[in-house]
């Protein structure tokens, strides 16, 4: 796939994503770039999403890493173990994508997501291809915005996420780890484990998770990286026409964000 073809992608799959917009990929202004470092090249789309194209001659695959940038430290008080929860809701399923798991294995592709304090980040290595890196994309793009986080997929959910739980409070190092972090942030989430607590696991409201996910789960808030063998031209634009969102530019001024920092500095 050319790089054109890629950046033209890429706000195609923002445009099936959109529910304002209704201007077609060939309107949406081009992604700027913004600088390249060690080969690695920097664009920025209109509504505010990063891409990062890290050309890889080494291997015959194509990665697509969406980092969104929540974590656990954005949870609310009542909420921990919330951006964990939510990185499994997304695995859920889009009326697009209903089986996203079985989607990816049918492409032979190797994924995961992954959730810390800062963020989460969901990723696929696939056979190099045009389609195959344009599946993924297009996929990205659409959970990033229409996972449909349904109640019984929460409650199938709760038995997995309680297990990865209750597995590390069975693992020393896991304990200590969590000991130390606690000691050294005694206010700042960044004290508190990213899996959260059995009572807020268990306990978290549907409604809650989606809020969450509306908030943060935005293309400003989004840095999207591709690796593949060849950059030789652009790439396409499947999350350009991705709207930008309503609740403003960007997440690290929203009023939970405001709450937490006020909570932090007056150490409630
Ligand atoms: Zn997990």
């Amino acid at each position: 796939m050319t790089i054109h073809r890629l950046l033209w992608c890429l706000g195609v799959v923002a445009l099936l994503i959109s529910v304002s917009r209704t201007a077609y990929a060939d309107e949406l202004p081009a992604p700027q770039k913004v600088v390249t470092i060690e080969g690695i090249t920097e664009y920025h789309l209109d509504n505010g999403l990063r891409v990062l194209l890290f050309p890889d001659p080494s291997r015959p695959t194509v990665t697509v890493n969406m980092t969104v940038l929540v974590g656990s430290r954005h949870e609310d008080y009542g909420e921990a173990g919330m951006a964990h929860l939510l990185e499994h809701m997304v695995f859920k399923g889009t009326p697009t994508y209903p089986n996203i798991p079985q989607a990816l294995q049918d492409r032979g592709a190797r994924f995961r997501g992954t959730t810390t304090p800062d963020r989460t980040n969901y990723f696929e290595t696939v056979p190099a291809s045009d389609e195959n890196l344009e599946f993924c994309i297009r996929l990205e793009a659409d959970r990033l915005v229409h996972s449909l986080i349904r109640q019984a997929d929460l409650d199938a959910e709760f038995t997995v996420v309680r297990n990865e739980f209750e597995r590390s409070e069975n693992t020393p190092i896991g304990v200590l780890a969590k000991r130390i972090a606690a000691a050294a942030y005694e206010w700042h989430n960044y004290g508190k484990s990213t899996l959260g607590n059995r009572n807020d696991i268990e306990r978290m409201p549907v409604a809650h998770l989606r809020a969450f996910y509306k908030q943060y789960y935005q293309p400003d808030n989004v840095v999207l990286i591709v690796a593949r063998p060849s950059m030789r031209r652009k790439p396409s634009r499947s999350f350009s026409s991705l709207s930008e969102p309503s609740r403003g530019r960007s997440a690290s001024s929203t009023s939970r964000v405001r709450r937490n920092l006020r909570r932090t500095a007056s150490g409630w």
